[in-house]
């Protein structure tokens, strides 16, 4: 399938629920959204039959996302059913990692391939502030079990906020050079009602990890950079800094200036 600029489209994302335990600033007010009443989502039957039906049309990257996905009942069930549908071959979740500890293994055996994780500091004080009461324990709790259950590379997805400081990006870039994790940095969209204001700019977090990684002795020479086009990453620029299986790399959606590529 492909779209009118003959883009070839594989890939599908899947909301499964409305709901979420974390509050976070910039996607929720404190008292949450109204909810959808259950006969208004589609039941886990009606997923699977969109997808085997997108699967004869190429479609077969799946990404289940929420609100958080895990807080759904029947997930695992439901990952090993789209497991089971011979087109899929690359199944993955997007989740705040907070209920991930106890559900690695099952995903994991479930037939899920990798998962990604939000975490925007490792502050536990300003997470629980930014995310409305989440726990920061419970997530790094979550990163290690989907380590360990093999769901790899994790991936951590990094929104730069106003907490986001340089102790974070020397652990992140820490966690890439000593696991199989890849870290993204995200840049801060503020729209609507937003508790927290935006970090620095991904431009400075570009110069703050050139900087770093350049600086720390064990990083030199050790990390190579390439750009990804629009083009290649489905519409995003992503710029990575590879080491063996993790990488570093930032995308910049809405304010990308094309002079800092070099
Ligand atoms: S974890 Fe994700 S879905 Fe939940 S409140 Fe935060 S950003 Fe929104």
């Amino acid at each position: 399938m492909q779209d009118s600029f003959g883009r070839v489209i594989d890939y599908l994302r899947i909301s499964i629920t409305d709901r979420c335990n974390f509050r976070c600033s910039y996607c929720m007010p404190p008292e949450g959204v109204p909810l959808l009443e259950h006969s208004e989502i589609l039941s886990y039957e009606e997923l699977l039959r969109v997808i085997r039906i997108l699967g004869q049309y190429g479609v077969n990257k799946i990404r289940i996302t929420g609100g958080e996905p895990l807080i759904r009942k029947g997930i695992v069930d439901f990952i090993r059913a789209i497991r089971e549908i011979d087109t899929v071959a690359d199944l993955s979740i997007t989740t705040n990692g907070s209920l991930l500890a106890d559900r690695a293994y099952q995903l994991k055996k479930a037939g899920l391939d990798r998962v990604n994780i939000s975490i925007d500091t490792l502050n536990s004080k300003e997470f629980f502030r930014i995310t409305g009461g989440g726990q920061l324990s419970d997530v790094l709790q979550g990163i290690k079990s989907a380590m360990n259950a093999g769901l790899t590379p994790v991936k951590l997805n990094v929104v730069v906020t106003e907490v986001f400081s340089m102790e974070d990006l020397s652990y992140f870039i820490k966690q890439t050079y000593e696991f199989p994790i890849a870290v993204r940095f995200i840049e801060y969209m503020p729209v609507g009602r937003c508790g927290v204001k935006a970090g620095s700019s991904i431009k400075a977090i570009k110069n703050s990890m050139v900087w770093y990684v350049g600086k720390n002795v064990q990083y030199k020479g050790k990390w190579t950079r390439l750009l990804l086009s629009t083009a290649a990453c489905n519409g995003g620029i992503w710029l990575y800094y590879a080491y063996d299986r993790a990488f570093l790399s930032y995308l910049q959606p809405h304010s990308f200036d094309s002079r800092w590529e070099n």
